[in-house]
């Protein structure tokens, strides 16, 4: 037990339940310091964007708000992490610091210098597990190096210890004397000078009380339909937590059990299909930990030399929503408005960027990275190099996926694209996912004027796939 107060550096863990950097700081005794440090530059090239930054505004007011409630507070800095610190040990007479980890290349040397640095000093710098449930350097083959491919690294994982039980939010936190300055939450600028986010704003309560709102909806309203309702994209039948689970609002940990414990029995089978994409998470984690590079290059050599198209006005067309392929333009208009993108959707957009437009895949992961609420480099990543076809356990080069097709199968009355491409809203279900084979009539009558108020399409898709797969044959030897 120590009666020096302990900081507890808060970062993508903003909540107090099942958070065991704060568990540990009140286990230690004495007062508890949570503190927030606002330092984008630290993670470059990879600083949050813009709908990031949006949440994390939102996020940060309710985390203060919980520590309120707890006769606690939050203190927010602007500057660099380890100056900060050391700062705010000077300025409080703590002698210990908590924090959870994080995975992303930049932030780890950054923290390992952090806590070297620390240790220096003689004070006591932990990091604790409150973001995976396995880390990355715990499940390893039987030659003891990373997976590379999901099945096999999940069966790892459902054959390793189970993940433990979540942890309480604390009942009590003790406060210092006196506590040190903050800044106010608004100075950190996170929040846009003009209001694009209104969409992001309706869709979403950040937070940790929206987060556990959130998995008790899905619970209740979605799980038992998932194996069906989750490739639909019109249907709300995913659990929509990934931004909270990035920013932590709740821990996979807490996800884990109420999957295991707390399911009625008609949605087990929900259930089971549901573990294995929190399992596609962890396996994100664990090639961003183990092949760093990544982030901003194939993990598939052979792919660097891949021969890309560059082509602005075609990548501002797919940004814009208006590429004339009704489920690519929805899903856009959906990311562009929301922050968040339906994943069936984005496997179909991501693929047109990269094989029918023959985009480089970072130009995607750029704008996902700016717009979407749920940002994250480990699942972003992957998310795209498994699309492109030039990650770990990709999707194959040649597997182009139709857009037309891929909205016939999955958007079969149009309803997604009814509500995120209002121009198309009169046509019938047989040509909404193919506007410019409607008959002129069907046309008119459906108010749509093919290149006035919606565009022809940019490419032509079969001429795009074949132009993919011989731009693939460069390559394909090298692999
Ligand atoms: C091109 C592309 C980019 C992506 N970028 C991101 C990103 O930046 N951030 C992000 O969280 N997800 C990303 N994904 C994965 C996936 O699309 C989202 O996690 C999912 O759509 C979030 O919705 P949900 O919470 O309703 O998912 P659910 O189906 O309810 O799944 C629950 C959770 O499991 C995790 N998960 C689900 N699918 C995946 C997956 N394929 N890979 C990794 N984790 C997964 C997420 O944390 C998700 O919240 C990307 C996928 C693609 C194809």
């Amino acid at each position: 037990m120590s009666n020096a107060p302990s900081l507890v550096w808060f970062r993508l863990d903003l909540r107090l339940e099942d958070n065991p950097a704060l568990a540990a700081a009140v286990q230690r005794g004495g007062p508890v310091i949570p503190v927030y440090i606002y330092a984008p530059g630290e993670e470059y090239p990879w600083a949050p964007g813009a709908a990031s930054d949006f949440w994390l505004h939102q996020s940060l007011c309710a985390l203060s708000l919980s520590l309120k409630h707890k006769r606690s507070r939050l203190i927010v800095r602007h500057g660099p992490s380890l100056e900060t610190l050391q700062m705010l040990f000077r300025e409080t007479g703590a002698d210990a610091i908590y924090w959870n980890r994080r995975y992303e290349p930049a932030v780890r040397r950054r923290d390992e210098a952090i806590k070297t640095a620390l240790r220096t000093d003689g004070l006591c710098a932990e990091s604790l597990n409150g973001a995976l449930l396995f880390e990355p350097w715990d499940v390893l083959t039987k030659q003891g190096g990373p997976y590379q491919v999901f099945t096999p690294f999940w069966r790892a994982c459902l054959a390793a210890e189970e993940p433990s039980d979540p942890l309480p939010t604390p009942a009590k936190l003790a406060a210092p004397e006196s506590w040190p300055a903050t800044e106010p939450i608004a100075a950190l600028g996170l929040e846009p000078a003009f209001n694009w986010a209104g969409g992001i704003r309706a869709a979403w309560t950040p937070g940790e009380v929206g987060a556990a709102n959130r998995l008790e909806a899905f619970l209740d309203d979605a799980i038992a339909n998932y194996t069906d309702d989750r490739d639909c994209p019109a249907i709300p039948g995913t659990s929509r937590l990934s931004p909270h689970l990035h920013f932590g609002e709740i821990g996979p940990r807490q996800i884990w059990h109420a999957m295991k414990h707390a399911l009625a029995p008609n949605a087990t089978k929900g259930a089971e299909k549901f573990l294995p994409e929190i399992g596609w998470r962890e396996f994100s984690h664990h090639l961003l930990y183990h092949f760093p590079q990544v982030c901003d290059e194939p993990l598939r050599a052979a792919f660097r030399n891949f021969p890309w198209a560059e082509d602005t006005r075609a990548l501002k067309a797919w940004q814009r929503g208006q590429t004339g392929y009704p489920i690519v333009d929805a899903g856009m208009r959906e990311l562009w408005t929301t922050g968040w993108m339906h994943n069936r959707v984005r496997m179909v957009a991501a693929s047109f960027l990269t094989k029918d437009l023959l985009i480089p895949w970072d130009e995607g992961a750029r704008w996902f990275w700016d717009t979407l609420v749920d940002a994250d480099l480990a699942n972003n990543t992957q998310g795209w190099q498994w699309t492109a076809g030039c990650g770990a356990d990709a999707a194959p080069y040649f597997r182009i996926f139709n857009p037309v097709s891929q909205g016939e199968k999955f958007d079969p009355d149009g309803a997604y694209v009814r509500q995120w491409v209002p121009e198309l809203a009169q046509l019938p279900a047989k040509w909404i996912h193919k506007p410019w084979d409607a008959p002129s009539a069907v046309l008119k009558e459906a108010e749509v004027a093919l290149g006035r108020n919606y565009p022809h399409p940019i490419v032509d898709h079969s001429e795009a796939r074949a132009r993919a797969l011989e731009a693939y044959k460069t390559i394909k030897n090298s692999q």
